[in-house]
């Protein structure tokens, strides 16, 4: 075996919709977790109560993916203590959809900043002792179905999305001699909070499965992207939107 459980995999935005799922699939699968969320609550904690309830060990860091030297101070201090990680899920982000010529220089920034340099942020502080572990490592970052097709009043989402995917190409072939790889998940249309606004009757018609799709779907990839089954699957990304594209 090259590697056995309890392996740890950091999730970011770990306290409500697909992060959690991903949370608590993983865990069901084994894993060990280390819960990122911005702030602390009652929301992460009983998610970290679940994990726990399953027998798996979880604990919770805290700071904002756009605030780099915070980012790097928190990550270093945590695996100094606790050593480095197995896996890392990059899921933390936001959207600000307006039609561009409505769409103001703040709303660009911010999405760009929290879905783009965020996944600089964590990164970068992990990669190199990632590396340092010298065994097999996963990376899975949330992109989008706007990211691959581009998507109406999400120019800022869509170029955020699509940089994550073309960024994590990069990486996989940086990482693939180490035995790390490097994939996307790009959910389509998914129900949670994020998406808690739209016109569900209108968003059904546009997919051939005539649903929308639940966290726990997306989950499911990820933790098989973490698995030893996924060991030479890198450089991809898989898509869970019912068949949209
Ligand atoms: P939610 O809005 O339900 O959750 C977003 C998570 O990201 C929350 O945990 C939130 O924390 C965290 N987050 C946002 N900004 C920051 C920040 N600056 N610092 C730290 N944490 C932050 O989104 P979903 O669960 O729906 O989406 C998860 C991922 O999947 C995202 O990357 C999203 O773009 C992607 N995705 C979602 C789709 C969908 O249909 N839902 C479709 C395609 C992709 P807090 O609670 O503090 O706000």
């Amino acid at each position: 075996m090259e590697h056995q459980h309890p392996e740890t995999i950091l999730v970011t935005g770990a306290n409500r919709g697909i992060g959690k799922a991903i949370a608590t699939r993983l865990a069901r699968d084994g894993f060990d977790l280390v819960l990122h969320c911005r702030r602390p609550g009652d929301d992460i904690e009983a998610v970290r109560a679940g994990i726990e309830a399953e027998g798996r060990r979880a604990r919770v860091i805290h700071f904002d993916v756009t605030a780099r030297e915070t980012v790097q101070a928190v990550l270093e201090a945590d695996i100094t203590e606790h050593g480095c990680y197995y896996g890392v899920i990059c899921n933390a982000g936001i959207t600000a959809d307006r039609p561009f010529p409505a769409l103001a220089g703040e709303e660009w920034d911010s999405v760009l900043r929290t879905n783009l340099d965020g996944f600089y942020n964590v990164l970068h502080p992990l990669v190199m002792p990632m590396i340092q572990r010298r065994r097999p490592g996963r990376i899975v970052a949330l992109s989008s179905m706007s990211g691959l097709t581009g998507n109406r009043g999400q120019v800022n989402y869509s170029a955020a999305k699509a940089g994550i995917i073309g960024a994590s190409k990069a990486l996989a072939v940086e990482l693939a001699k180490r035995r790390i790889t490097v994939n996307c998940v790009a959910p389509g249309w998914i129900e949670t909070e994020m998406t808690e606004a739209l016109p569900k009757e209108e968003v059904r018609k546009l997919i051939p499965m005539q649903r929308t799709g639940s966290a726990e779907e997306v989950a499911g990839t990820v933790s098989f992207l973490c698995s030893r089954d996924a060991g030479y699957i890198t450089r991809q990304v898989i898509a869970v939107n019912g068949g949209m594209i």
